[in-house]
């Protein structure tokens, strides 16, 4: 299984919107473009919201029998380690293995020392095509990214070894194969941890993958700057931009060096939303001719509120009582990704001013248009890690989110079409 030059991550948390979600991509190859639609949702989705991988493989099969599309696309076990991989085999053909908890634990010295002599070839200077500095590579340099990422890049190759014992080998990207083995795409994922990678880093964390034989064809690093869930993108843009060429670039120079799928790409996890540094990315695929992934489920979940919320009556009813819960269960719901959401608690409305509002204004101080004077970014973030107090309220939600399917849908299509996929891959 090859996956193709761009791939969009979508997937929702209630496993509803599958169709308005492929709709998106749709419109995009209505107007030339390929991108393969792959559904992501990981355990900790999974396990706040009682779903199972089987539902995501349902959302994404009957999104594409509905609409008749007859491109690939995959279903991805997102953030899966060893401990939780097994769920997950059944019903996906994408794995995003995260490593991201063994990064600098301390790896058996004969290990480090082998893989240092071994790559000692690049110590000195270093040119790779597209970045204009030369790097100066020292021993000390290599032996120390060894020990911080042999183990987790180590770990990695063990979940990918139990993957390919149960779902079979996969074809090499390029090979001819017409057998029906089954086989899956391998995604390393390293962006929850608290540091971003280097360029020099990831060139050999590239080199260990390639040692592990882990036929990776997306990697998803840790990037510079705050990417919080469903809201803009918090740094220095341009820092960020001369970080993403160089690690396309380096992932070019990678795929010869170590003999990594030629199709081996970047992959942006929390991408949804992150408006500011779209036009960066858009820019910087063209010059290396690069392809993309990039993750964006959790911004689907906020339509769905939009969508309840300008329906009226008790979809709004349910919009409000989501926020209210939200608001008396902030720790506990935040909890799981403190790291991730940046909420100025004093910028909240109360619920009391929020039961007051109407449906558009409920929506516009959600709804992700940076120039709308209602708009909030603490609200809207709040929302996003509120999932939970949706799922509580069980066939009630689930109810609102059938009967209101058209307009829910609308905004599902929208946001995907015209604030991400039009800005990344169209202009
Ligand atoms: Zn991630």
């Amino acid at each position: 299984m090859i996956l193709g030059k761009y791939s969009f991550g979508i997937g929702d948390r209630f496993c509803h919107q599958g169709k308005p979600q492929l709709a998106a991509l749709i419109k995009a190859k209505e107007r030339g473009l390929d991108i393969t639609p792959v559904w992501n949702k990981s355990h900790r989705e999974h396990t706040i919201i009682g779903t199972s991988p089987a539902d995501t493989r349902k959302e994404a099969d009957d999104a594409v029998t509905a609409y008749g599309w007859d491109g690939p696309y995959f279903v991805d076990a997102d953030h899966i380690g060893l401990n939780n991989v097994d769920g997950f085999i059944e019903s996906s053909d994408f794995f995003t293995l995260d490593v991201a908890d063994f990064i600098g634990k301390t790896m058996n010295e004969a290990d480090v020392n082998s893989f240092v002599q071994k790559y000692k070839k690049y110590i000195g200077p270093l040119a790779i095509d597209g970045i204009d500095e030369t790097f100066n590579i020292s021993e000390e340099q290599i032996k120390t990214i060894a020990d911080k990422f042999l183990l987790a890049i180590k770990q990695a190759g063990k979940i990918y070894r139990h993957i390919e014992a149960a779902k079979g080998t996969p074809a090499k990207p390029g090979s001819d194969r017409t057998g029906l083995r089954p086989d899956f795409i391998t995604e390393v994922s390293m962006d929850e941890t608290d540091q971003p990678q280097t360029p020099v880093e990831m060139f050999f964390i590239l080199a260990a993958i390639a040692d592990e034989g882990i036929p990776a064809q997306t990697i998803a690093p840790k990037f510079t700057g705050r990417f919080n869930k469903g809201v803009d993108y918090v740094g220095n843009v341009r820092g960020f931009a001369k970080e993403f060429e160089e690690d396309l670039a380096v992932v070019a120079f990678a795929v010869k060096e170590f003999g990594l799928p030629e199709n081996l790409k970047l992959s942006i996890h929390s991408g949804s939303d992150k408006f500011s540094i779209y036009e960066p990315i858009a820019k910087a695929l063209k010059k290396f001719d690069a392809g993309l992934h990039i993750k964006t489920a959790g911004t689907t979940w906020l339509e769905e509120l939009i969508g309840l919320a300008m329906a009226g009556g008790d979809g709004l009813s349910i919009a409000k009582e989501v926020y209210a819960g939200a608001l008396s269960r902030m720790d506990e719901l935040c909890g799981p990704y403190e790291t991730v959401i940046d909420i100025d608690r004093a910028k909240l409305p109360t619920a009391q001013e929020v039961d007051k509002w109407d449906g558009e204004r409920f929506a516009s101080v959600l709804r992700h248009e940076q120039s709308c004077e209602q708009y909030n970014l603490n609200f809207r973030q709040l929302l996003h890690v509120a999932y939970k107090v949706a799922a509580e309220m069980g066939t009630r939600f689930s109810d609102a989110l059938d009967k209101y399917e058209d307009i829910i849908a609308q905004n599902v299509t929208e946001n995907i079409y015209e604030r991400h996929i039009r800005p990344l891959f169209i202009e």
